[in-house]
């Protein structure tokens, strides 16, 4: 199902969901290519009311994610588009969120991730970049980059609910 979210309930898009993503060669795509696969992902995740969206959750085997969060400083949201991502620092405390994942659809659990993270990787022009998050950015880095590795939030938590907590 092309442009439409992967779920694991389905055995073989679970499978791909839990292959690590290939490189993304910006040499393969044209500007325009990249610009329209970011507005089209950032679509999807809108449409399914999400804060990140990696892209082998649409079906697509690309080291790349798209994540749009609060912006605690200026107000609003702040959207990010980042390629071949890497978690490269992990510090402070340890943070337990209550996380859920638009491919795993009805299913909560509490994850422990840093607090603080800096991630390194490229933005839309190929060029490097490394960005300092904590709190809920710094969860949806570590969420995204875990999903370009074949990993999801069920393997890092023992605790899974199928409704939102009161
Ligand atoms: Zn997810």
């Amino acid at each position: 199902m092309v442009n439409d979210i992967w779920v694991v309930s389905d055995k073989k898009e679970e499978k791909f969901l839990r292959r690590k993503t290939a490189d993304f060669d910006f040499k393969k795509f044209t500007k325009k290519e990249i610009a329209e696969l970011i507005s089209r992902m950032r679509r999807i995740m809108r449409a399914a009311n999400g804060i990140g969206l990696s892209a082998n959750q649409i079906g697509l085997d690309l080291n790349m994610f798209v994540a749009e969060v609060p912006d605690m400083d200026q107000g609003g949201t702040k959207f990010y588009a980042l390629f071949n991502p890497k978690i490269e620092k992990k510090s402070g405390e340890t943070g337990i969120f209550e996380e859920g994942c638009l491919s795993i659809p009805g299913t909560w659990g509490y994850v422990p991730r840093a607090e603080r993270v800096a991630l390194a990787g490229f933005d839309k022009n190929g060029k490097a970049v490394k960005i300092k998050a904590w709190g809920l950015l710094a969860h949806v880095f570590q969420h995204e980059t875990d999903h370009l590795q074949g990993k999801l939030f069920i393997d890092r938590t023992k605790k899974v609910f199928t409704h939102e907590k009161e």
